[in-house]
């Protein structure tokens, strides 16, 4: 396993990190059982850094991995979320946000967490993250609660501009930086870097579109994007290569990202992503898939309240396949 130090904090993580929404069944319904094997198998091959919420599976993730991580607590770098919570519900309130943490510290059967982020920033008001929301995480960090404050979202531009107004130790972003969508290295990555920020990439299988899988009905991609990701997997096959791995391997070769977060629930799955570590001369599959692609490259979809959205549909980047 390699280790890149998160921005200007002291966390060590992973680069390649676990996402534990699948723990909550959001993309499947998952066993239990086999969740805890994948999180102690990963520990053991050196995976320290794991993500979660209280929204995912309706706090279901954060009990399963709170379970699965007694008496190994220690041994990981433990990220969680505030601010939303339930179906669909935002609330960036300091007293929710409080209140909140408890929760999820009980759940996960911790008195603190490494970081703790501010759930999709886009679905509230830059104002109140800044002056009530932030504030509240870092009174929070003084009562040890956590050890540092980072936020989360879609909308690159909204992230920016949040972390522009209040210092933040981490940024998480997600389905902006894979096979599908690439223009996380246009705008955010240097300004993580400018501002010592700790950049965190999610969803390098753009939330199972590239996993050659069964895509959950709720993926707020259109199906052209769908069916591309489908003739990237025919692509790869005729390589003799998985899809999730050539995937994966693109985005765990972005040196900028401290740690790639992919969502997982099964030994088979966590071993699969472990061998996209192992270095591989990807580029010519990479160029076949971005031709396949074709003009779903660089979709994105609208996301968060009207004040911050972005405007959805392709994107210019400058390809780098
Ligand atoms: P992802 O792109 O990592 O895809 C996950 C899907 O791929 C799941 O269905 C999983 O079962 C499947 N998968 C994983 N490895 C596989 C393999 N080797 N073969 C076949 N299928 C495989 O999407 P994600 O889970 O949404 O993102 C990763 C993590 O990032 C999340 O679990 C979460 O922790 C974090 N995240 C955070 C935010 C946010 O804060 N707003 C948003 C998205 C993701």
């Amino acid at each position: 396993m390699r280790y890149r130090r998160l921005g200007q904090t002291d966390l060590e993580v992973s680069v390649l990190g676990f996402g534990a929404s699948p723990l909550g069944n959001v993309f499947s319904v998952v066993d239990p059982v086999e969740g805890t094997r994948a999180v102690h198998r990963a520990i053991d091959s050196g995976l320290n850094f794991f993500d979660v919420s209280p929204y995912y599976g309706l706090t279901l993730a954060e009990q399963r991995l709170g379970t699965a991580l007694v008496g190994r607590r220690k041994e990981v770098i433990l990220a969680t979320k505030c601010g939303r919570y339930g179906t669909d519900d935002f609330d960036f309130s300091a007293r929710t946000i409080v209140d909140g943490v408890d929760a999820s510290l009980r759940r996960l059967k911790t008195d603190y967490v490494d970081l703790l982020q501010v759930h999709d920033v886009e679905f509230g008001s830059v104002d109140q993250i800044v002056t009530e929301t932030l504030p509240a995480l870092r009174d929070l960090q003084k009562a040890g609660k956590t050890r540092y404050v980072g936020i989360t979202g879609y909308s690159l531009e909204t992230l920016i501009a949040t972390a522009d107004l209040a210092p933040v130790d981490s940024i998480l972003s997600y389905c902006r930086y894979n096979l599908m969508v690439r223009d996380m290295d246009q705008c955010l990555t240097p300004f993580a870097k400018e501002n010592g920020i700790g950049l965190i990439n999610a969803s390098p299988l753009h939330m199972g579109v590239l996993s050659s899988g069964e895509i959950p009905t709720w993926h707020p991609a259109a199906p052209e994007v769908w069916a591309a990701g489908r003739r990237a997997a025919v692509i790869c096959k005729a390589h003799g290569l998985r899809l999730p791995e050539v995937a994966l391997r693109f985005c765990l070769s972005e040196p900028s990202v401290a740690s790639t977060l992919v969502g997982m629930s099964t030994v088979e799955q966590l071993e699969e992503n472990l061998r996209a570590l192992e270095p591989s001369d990807d580029t010519n599959v990479i160029r076949e898939i971005t031709t396949a692609i074709g003009s779903s490259l660089n979709y994105v979809w609208p996301s968060g309240i009207i004040n911050s959205v972005e405007p959805s549909g392709r994107v210019e980047t400058h390809d780098r396949s």
